[in-house]
């Protein structure tokens, strides 16, 4: 079955020709345009505030310096863009996307090289370059691109540095695995190598800007963003040594060609930041979905156990522990092609389906991009090789693969998951990359498209106890930051006290956060296709509430609302699945947190189910009756959290 997809498209034309610039449907938020001496500088005011300072456009191309000597030739008619589309493996799954658009046609000597194409929703704007072929030339590489952001004084920063390349684990760097720093000062550059997106600002008192970027894919490279001495940010290409310096940092365009859009969220409240769907409006899917794919939950054995238990033994342990829990699925990770062997992963996809559960197989996406030497390997980088293998999959029944260690952001990199997910999708698979970019656009583009990590995910929680320590601060900025423009494969929610095999005292890293806390971050953390860190030794010694509400939790949502919270300190916010709300929140603060719930989002309901923890983070589950008028309060201790559900 085909997404149901509703398009309605309505060109309403207005008489704003005269000022460059365009204004949101509810007029609040505007992007003006000026054009200084040949230079084009963008500025956005909200409210009539300025959240971002006059900053810089255009391009540097092959076909020319488009950065100077431009002159603003014409502007379109303002367009109204009226969209319902369904959008079904993140955050919401109808949209109404309602965006005035205009069209800023650039010359340079009389020659019309680019367009700025803008939309401004209420609380977004997007925006991307044409670039026009000149005389017999149809083709561009895009060398530099100027776009800048400059915030007004007493703007703080939330970035997450950009990786050396080549670096870290079998020099599989960049991969997006590094902290989220809340509060920071503007005027730096990370480590030396800007950051990556999202990144979010804190203009001051007057509220927030959340910069990303999407509807990248082979056509483009990814970006980052740099920052300068001077406070601003500018977009960045990737670098000359990601891929093992193999492919180009300038992408390459077919004329005329698009960059891809360049997006910022702004609001006076988080709200904005927290619901927006802008990496999704402005993309289309790029091929049908060639089944009704089962997004679901499942379980995998290498969070907690490791390489070494990449066995028959325990995953066939894992495939009943999937069926106890009603998941779907179970993750076979990596090394399976020599601990377990072809055959008897067909005999253990067999075993599986007589559970009713599904296997996932982990693969190596090299290739020749970095020294990761887990196999199996060398079957997921080109068609030709991985088409057969996808083959073989869907004959056993296999309906998912994760594949890891890719190689930086380069245009060539770009192209290895685009056509990886098209191929994936002939053979009714799901895909989640690992050691990865983040997905600009891909849940809407790609239907197939499950989930990436690109963030400091769970097994940092099991390779570090200082991740341990900070595991409650990083998680609380997740819902602000990375996992409100993509799907986030977190692989979370452990119930073990400790990372080992047998959840045994004292031995490898020790879980900080409460159990409560695991909850309420399946409900925080968005990704269509949840592997949660659950072992089948929580049947007996994690708390049965704790078990049940595992089963119950979605892993699809059909809304989501900002509740509370601040990057960083803590988060809350509900999500809807059906007639049901999950409002989940967490505190990594060193006080507890007093929080009254508004219980407009359970009127109907006659009980409600409150997941919370005492001030020594004991959890427990009451089930209290509704009473009209009565307001909701919840207290939550550092490192805890909770859940309030009907
Ligand atoms: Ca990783």
């Amino acid at each position: 079955m085909r997404r149901t997809f509703f398009l309605f498209l309505m060109l309403l034309t207005f008489g704003w020709l005269s000022a460059a610039k365009v204004v949101s449907p509810d007029g609040k938020l505007v992007f003006e345009i000026k054009v200084n001496q040949g230079e084009v500088l963008y500025e956005v005011l909200y409210e009539g505030e300025t959240f971002v300072a006059p900053s810089a456009l255009g391009l540097a191309t092959s076909l020319g310096d488009f950065r100077k000597d431009l002159m603003l030739a014409k502007q379109s008619a303002v367009s109204l863009i009226e969209e319902h589309y369904a959008l079904r493996t993140i955050k919401s799954s109808s949209v109404h996307y309602r965006a005035h658009e205009v069209i800023f046609s650039f010359n340079q000597d009389e020659r019309h090289v680019f367009d700025l194409e803008v939309q401004v929703s209420n609380n977004d704007i997007a925006f991307r370059y044409k670039v026009y072929p000149q005389g017999e030339t149809l083709v561009t590489r895009v060398f530099e691109e100027e776009t800048t952001y400059v915030f007004p004084e007493g703007t703080s920063t939330f970035l997450s540095p950009q990786m050396e390349p080549m670096t870290a684990f079998a020099r599989t760097a960049p991969s997006y695995e590094t902290p989220y720093f809340p509060d920071g000062p503007v005027g730096k550059n990370g480590w030396g190598n800007g950051y990556v997106f999202p990144a979010l600002f804190r203009i001051g008192d007057a509220g927030w800007v959340l910069i990303s970027e999407t509807g990248v894919d082979s056509r483009y490279a990814a970006s980052r963003l740099l920052g300068k001495d001077d406070g601003s940010y500018k977009i960045g290409h990737p670098m000359e040594a990601e891929n093992n310096g193999n492919g180009t940092v300038a992408p390459g365009i077919a004329l005329p060609g698009y960059t891809p859009w360049r997006t910022l969220t702004v609001g006076t409240t988080l709200q904005p930041i927290v619901e927006t769907t802008i990496p999704f409006d402005v993309v289309e899917e790029k091929y049908p979905a060639s089944e009704n794919y089962a997004f679901g939950k499942g379980s995998w054995s290498w969070i907690i156990k490791m390489d070494g238990h990449t066995t028959y033994e325990t995953q066939k342990e894992y495939i009943d522990f999937s069926a106890a829990m009603g998941y779907s699925y179970v993750l076979v990770d990596a090394l399976w092609d020599t601990q377990i062997g072809r055959d008897r992963i067909e005999e253990l996809a067999a075993y599986a389906a007589s559970k009713d559960v599904a296997l996932f197989l982990w693969y190596n996406s090299n290739g020749y991009w970095n020294d990761a030497p887990q196999g199996p390997h060398g079957y997921m980088h080109q068609s030709s090789v991985r088409r057969p293998e996808m083959e073989w999959m869907q004959g056993i029944g296999v309906k998912g693969i994760k594949v890891d260690f890719f190689g930086g952001d380069k245009q060539v990199t770009m192209d290895v998951y685009e056509s990886l997910l098209y191929d994936a999708n002939d053979y009714g698979l799901m895909v989640i990359f690992h050691g990865t970019t983040l997905p600009r656009g891909w849940e809407r583009m790609f239907p197939n498209f499950a989930s990436s990590e690109a963030v400091l995910a769970s097994e940092m929680l099991h390779f570090s106890q200082e991740r341990c320590d900070e595991e409650a601060v990083q998680a609380s900025m997740h819902p602000f930051i990375r996992n409100t423009v993509a799907s986030m494969d977190f692989g979370g929610s452990a119930l073990n006290q400790y990372y080992n095999a047998n959840n045994t005292p004292g031995v490898g890293t020790q879980r900080k956060t409460s159990d409560v806390f695991a909850l309420a971050t399946a409900v925080l953390f968005q990704s269509p296709v949840q592997f949660f860190a659950l072992a089948p030794n929580n049947m007996h010694d994690a708390p049965a509430w704790a078990i049940d509400f595992m089963k119950e939790v979605p892993s699809l949502w059909d809304e989501v609302r900002f509740i509370d919270g601040y990057p960083g300190r803590y988060a809350v916010l509900a999500r809807r699945s059906g007639d049901q709300w999950y409002v989940a929140g967490i505190n990594a603060g060193e006080e507890t947190l007093q929080l009254e719930l508004d219980p407009d989002l359970f009127v109907g309901a006659e009980r409600l189910r409150l997941y919370s923890d005492d001030s020594g983070l004991k959890g427990s589950l009451k089930v209290q009756k509704m009473k009209p008028g009565s307001s909701l309060k919840v207290s939550v201790p550092k490192n805890g959290g909770f859940v309030l559900t009907q």
